[in-house]
């Protein structure tokens, strides 16, 4: 942890604001797809869902997930059915999460695809609408205090920094695990690096952070950060606790529901397929135990409980 967010911590701890509604939302698949949001309370937290953009993914499902089986596909359709696009096709949602803090002000967990000549214009379905969800949800730029970063790939990133280099969010400071940066500085990356992590370096807004780090306080709960490597060498993931509930805000730990009902199931792109397959049977089991709810990046539905569907293995 630096000082920086030593010191964020701090000043989002020791919340002086009344608590939030603790009533929980159960959004539906239609709802999402029609409001483009959602929006689910942990103590004294309140996450909320931005759907970023939609698009089908550039391979087909089964060959994303060579390793699921018929009787995983079978289980997969049956959590989120609108993934299955015709012909084999996987459709596929990009999601950031806004976690409003109890002290006042926002954390956003990833930034989406980004605008329409962002890095992920190469295969993602560019422009996303992060910005005007933001804005429908009543959440003022200026008053996003934290950027979690689960990882740096393009869908994830987007709307952090401008293609011109500036900041999307002037007054956040964007949370990133050093060891992601650093296995883009030992690959010799030449694309993320300039894109996202010089320009907020030069501004000062970088905050690298090591494993786990609470990021807020409020009363009865807290917001932290989880090392979940195996997707790339530094994802994290977000745990928001309160009053006896979490929401794990899962970033690619799975990206699709077939990894839900098998978390077995590789997918292609996966920087450690073994590493990723232990980060995600380790987190749903630990999801299991809990009442927890999964927020996902990638699934059709934002919110998933982790203990509702049986597992395979
Ligand atoms: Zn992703």
């Amino acid at each position: 942890m630096t000082n920086q967010v030593r010191r964020r911590t701090f000043l989002l701890g020791g919340a002086t604001a009344g608590l939030a509604a603790a009533g929980l939302t159960t959004p539906t698949a239609a709802a999402v797809r029609a409001s483009g949001s959602a929006t689910m309370a942990a103590g004294p937290f309140q996450v909320v869902a931005l759907l970023d953009a939609t698009g089908p993914f550039f391979l087909p499902a089964e060959e994303a997930f060579s390793g699921a089986t018929s009787r995983d596909w079978t289980g997969a359709r049956r959590v989120d059915p609108d993934a299955f696009g015709p012909d084999g096709t996987w459709n596929l949602d990009f999601r950031c999460f806004a976690i409003r803090l109890p002290a006042g002000g926002f954390a956003l967990v990833d930034a989406g695809v980004g605008p329409a000549e962002s890095p992920a214009s190469a295969w993602a379905p560019v422009p996303g609408h992060l910005l005007e969800r933001l804005t429908e949800t009543g959440i003022d730029r200026a008053d996003v205090r934290l950027v979690v970063l689960t990882h740096l790939h393009e869908d994830h990133f987007g709307w952090s920094v401008s293609p011109d280099g500036v900041p999307y969010f002037p007054n956040a400071r964007y949370v990133v695990q050093r060891t992601e940066i650093r296995a883009l500085e030992q690959a010799g990356d030449d694309v993320v690096l300039p894109y996202v992590v010089d320009p907020l370096r030069r501004t000062g807004q970088l905050d690298t952070v090591d494993g786990d780090v609470c990021l807020a306080r409020g009363r009865g709960g807290a917001v932290s950060t989880i090392p979940t490597p195996g997707h790339t060498p530094g994802h994290q993931s977000v745990v928001v606790r309160g009053h006896g509930r979490r929401v794990v805000i899962t970033g690619d730990v799975l990206v699709h529901a077939v990894q839900l009902v098998d978390p077995d199931v590789g997918y292609a792109f996966e920087a450690d397929q073994d590493v990723a397959r232990g980060t995600r049977r380790s987190l749903l089991e630990d999801a299991e135990r809990g009442r927890t709810w999964l927020a996902t990046a990638h699934l059709r539905t934002p919110f998933v409980r982790a203990d509702a569907y049986p597992r395979h293995r």
